[in-house]
């Protein structure tokens, strides 16, 4: 895929949310929805965001991208019930884009979705060289009453600085420690010490990538609050939100 495909893409408005639902483990209740990009291609099919996000990246193209991805998810979310919540993905670019946090109050309130039901997620990796932008920005989105969440915790190499430099309220254990965990002891220790870290930062944990009961049952024994994975769905596109939002049985 080129940037000109990309660009070609956005003009015909082939981006679209599909929506994984997060779920606090202990109730099996479904506590939010995270956005996730795909490409409706016209001939190629439903492509995963691999195939284009680094290339919107490089092009100067995420930030109409992403805002693409928020009118529509907005649009989509009116049918959730009031106390879930949406996650977007915003690309460590964008948090040196002194116009995000108006983008995203825009595009919140047209379709009148409530600020504090909002998260942003952060990846880590190539994260932040411009930190002072950053904060400066996550200052902002707080004050708008959204949510922040470092993404993939534990596969960077500065997260720890990244976690005492912006104010997050959510960490996100990577799926890497996750799948191997009910093979791996030392996986197992991994995420009880973020889960640990979590806890006494005061943050949510979420688990990633969580596909078996063992592993949603040892989460839950190692104290981590959410899980997210294909034992309580795999992303779905708007037209099938209604079957993301309903309840999971407990672990
Ligand atoms: P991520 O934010 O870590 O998202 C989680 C990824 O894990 C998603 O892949 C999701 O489909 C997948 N996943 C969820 N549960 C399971 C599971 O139980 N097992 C397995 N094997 N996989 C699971 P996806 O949708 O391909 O997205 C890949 C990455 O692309 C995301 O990783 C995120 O970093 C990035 N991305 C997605 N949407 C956007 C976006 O709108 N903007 C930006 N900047 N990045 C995005
Ligand atoms: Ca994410
Ligand atoms: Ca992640
Ligand atoms: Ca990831």
């Amino acid at each position: 895929m080129s940037a000109e495909q990309v660009r070609a893409g956005l003009r015909r408005s082939e981006f679209v949310p599909f929506f994984q639902p997060v779920v606090t483990l202990h109730t099996g209740e479904v506590a939010g929805m995270e956005v996730l990009a795909r490409w409706q291609h016209a001939s190629r099919g439903v492509l995963p965001p691999e195939a284009f996000i680094r290339i919107a990246e490089q092009a100067g193209l995420i930030g109409e991208l992403t805002a693409m991805l928020m009118e529509k998810s907005f649009n989509a979310a009116s049918m959730l019930p009031n106390t879930q919540w949406l996650a977007f993905n915003v690309s460590p670019y964008l948090l040196h884009d002194l116009a995000l946090p108006k983008q995203i109050r825009e595009a919140a309130n047209a379709a009148a979705f409530p600020l504090n039901r909002v998260v942003i997620e952060i990846t880590e990796s190539a994260l932040l060289e411009d930190l002072q932008h950053a904060q400066t920005i996550s200052a902002e989105l707080k004050a708008l009453g959204c949510r922040l969440a470092l993404d993939d915790f534990g596969t960077g190499y500065s997260s720890l600085l990244h976690l005492q430099s912006l104010p997050f309220d959510e960490l996100k254990v990577d799926r890497s420690f996750v799948s191997s965990m009910a093979e791996r002891r030392q996986s197992r220790k991994i995420v009880s010490a973020v889960v640990g870290l979590g806890q006494s930062l005061g943050l949510t944990t979420v688990a990633e990538g969580v596909e078996t009961e063992e592993q949603a049952e040892m989460l839950l024994l190692l104290g981590c609050e959410m899980g997210q994975g294909w034992l309580f769905g795999k992303p779905v596109p708007a037209e099938r939100l209604s079957e993301a939002i309903t309840m999971h049985p407990p672990v």
